[in-house]
């Protein structure tokens, strides 16, 4: 089972705008209605058009997730989260977090999205620790894999070389 999971997991580095996966992750706010960092980065790519579906959605509670269009994106979707911000980790950020991959696997499985690509949530604006927050992504992850067919792939999208690093290590555990 381990092996399988792996064999459904990738890790690429780069700007998560830019892949060509059925659906790629945003690390939003409440609001849903765009922020900086990746949010604005899938909102400059994406289009106007998705502000305008933002805006009917009703904004997305802590650890919850919504799906819109992709529009001017490759990824046919965009599933939004909402990562906790860390104030030093007794404030249920942990479980919040990985709340965030359980929701967004979730709702990729209901959608019959096949690949899905997720940033690191809340490492950003949000000042979750990296090292943690990867290990987060990766157990809950696997947890998912083992028991659903679906998604048949997870892919890790490092924006520098030091989250690409510590995910490299975790995942060659
Ligand atoms: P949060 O508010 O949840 O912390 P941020 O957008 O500030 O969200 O950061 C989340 C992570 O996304 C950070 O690790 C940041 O380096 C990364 N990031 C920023 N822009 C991109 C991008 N275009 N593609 C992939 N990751 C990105």
């Amino acid at each position: 089972m381990e092996n399988t999971c792996k064999e459904r997991i990738e890790l690429v580095k780069g700007d998560i705008t830019t892949l060509d996966a059925d659906a790629i992750v945003n690390a939003a706010n409440n609001s849903l209605l765009g922020g900086g960092g990746v949010d604005r980065a899938i909102h400059k790519a994406a289009g106007p058009e998705l502000y305008a579906e933002c805006l009917t959605l009703d904004g997305c509670e802590t650890g919850e997730a919504k799906i819109t269009k992709g529009y001017n994106l490759k990824a046919r979707h965009i599933i939004h989260t909402v990562g906790p911000i860390w104030h030093g980790g007794k404030r249920n950020e942990t479980d919040l977090l990985a709340s965030c991959y359980k929701s967004s696997l979730e709702l990729a499985k209901s959608n019959n999205i096949d690949t899905i690509a997720f940033p690191g949530i809340s490492t950003g604006a949000y000042r979750f620790p990296k090292d943690l927050a990867a290990l987060i992504a990766i157990n809950e992850t696997k947890r998912f894999l083992k028991n659903n067919s679906s998604p048949s792939k997870v892919i890790f999208v490092a924006f520098d070389d030091e989250s690409y690093e510590i995910y490299r290590k975790l995942l060659c555990q």
